[in-house]
């Protein structure tokens, strides 16, 4: 099966063995009734499984060409369950411009377990060899990059990964299964807050994880069940649906993205650009190597870099919405420095290049005409 017809049917062989439903039922329920004690028909308590969160995670597995996916109550409760897999003493390598709620749980929580974390520069994915000692257990990256678009070689990457027997985890929010594959590259493990692509409409807040082997499934489904964050029927109905026009979604958001990029980037106030499918994107080579096409996440800064025209921008925006998150058919603007990057000290993320007049956008599908025409006028 090819990606667009596996978004549609991709795990989803009679989901509905009562009625034939072409949808899966959502099983809003908490129990099942047993004949006899342990005689069930395969599902015993929500928590532990629920037949929509179980086609959801049937789904997932296919389209990122895995065998076992595990949805969870956000992204960050699936990376909560990738950290739980660690010890105290354990180390992870990571990057150093990570979504802000990573860095949070990270720095904020695991640091205080005993887990040791560096975050580096990763656009030569050979330098991460440097941080690997023995304790080091987990390579955590994001590719692309939030909000600075960096390219990280994920290949490479697993191939350091194998070399000192670490796991690899992707990030794989930004780029989407349709656009970059990582358990084909290499990496055991694949994360998305399906909150943004996924789902797609900006309706639900999921998180979810891949992977192809069998122990760390076994072991990931022992966190999940055990901790408990798990995604409910409902919001797995939704999600489900999403995925079903990722294809679609992605293609656009990937052709109006690089309008906007093009625009930005002759537009006179403008000062740069980050977007991997731009010529000019330092690691423009290994994206295109990568990926499939180059996506709808569009970063920019400001000749003046001007905190104040950066929020006056922002404000003036009509058809993209001032928002947190990204990933939905409608478009947003966020302003990292003072949004979802407010978490990160000044110094540590003016160092990765979340200055203050850098503005995030996540260019949905409306006519890019439109989308256009806005960006002109609010940058006046
Ligand atoms: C949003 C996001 C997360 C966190 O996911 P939630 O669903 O908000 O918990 C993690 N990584 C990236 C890249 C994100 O954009």
């Amino acid at each position: 099966m090819k990606f667009n017809t596996k978004t549609i049917h991709g795990g989803q062989e009679n989901t509905d063995p009562a009625y034939g439903s072409v949808m899966p039922p959502i099983y809003q329920t908490s129990t099942y009734s047993q004949d006899t004690p342990g005689g069930h028909k395969g599902f015993e308590y929500s928590r532990s499984g629920n037949p929509t969160r179980s086609a959801l995670e049937n789904s997932l597995a296919s389209i990122e060409n895995g065998k076992y996916g595990l949805a969870f109550g956000s992204g960050l409760a699936a990376i909560d369950a990738v950290l739980k897999l660690l010890k105290p003493g354990d180390e992870v390598v990571s990057t150093n411009d990570l979504y802000g709620g990573t860095y949070r749980l990270f720095t904020s929580i695991f640091k205080d377990f005993g887990i040791k974390f560096n975050f580096i520069g990763m656009q030569n994915a050979e330098d991460i060899e440097k941080y690997i000692t023995e304790n080091t257990k987990l390579i955590w990256i994001e590719t692309p990059t939030n909000p600075m678009m960096n390219i990280i070689d994920i290949e490479a990457a697993a191939k350091i990964a194998k070399k000192h027997g670490v796991l690899l985890g992707v990030d794989n929010t930004f780029a989407t299964p349709y656009l970059q594959q990582p358990l084909d590259l290499g990496a055991d493990l694949v994360m998305h807050s399906a909150t943004k692509y996924l789902g797609g409409h900006s309706d639900v807040v999921m998180g979810a994880l891949v992977v192809k082997d069998k122990e760390l499934a076994d072991k990931l489904y022992f966190i999940q069940n055990a901790s408990g964050a798990v995604a409910g029927p409902q919001d797995s109905f939704l999600v489900l649906r999403g995925i079903k026009t990722l294809h679609l979604r992605v293609q656009r958001h990937c052709e109006n993205g690089k309008a906007v990029a093009e625009f930005l980037s002759s537009h006179p106030k403008v000062d740069k650009v980050y977007w991997p499918g731009l010529e000019n994107h330092p690691n423009h080579e290994i994206a295109k190597k990568q990926m499939k096409d180059f996506g709808g996440m569009v970063s920019f800064t400001t000749k003046n870099n001007s905190l104040e025209e950066a929020v006056s921008f922002v404000e003036k925006l009509k058809v993209f919405t001032l928002a947190e998150s990204l990933g939905g058919v409608e478009s947003l603007a966020g302003h990292p420095a003072s949004m979802t990057h407010a978490s990160i000290p000044k110094e540590e993320r003016e160092k990765t290049g979340v200055v203050d007049s850098l503005i995030r956008l996540s260019v949905g599908v409306e006519d890019e005409e439109d989308l256009i025409e806005d960006l002109k006028q609010a940058l006046g």
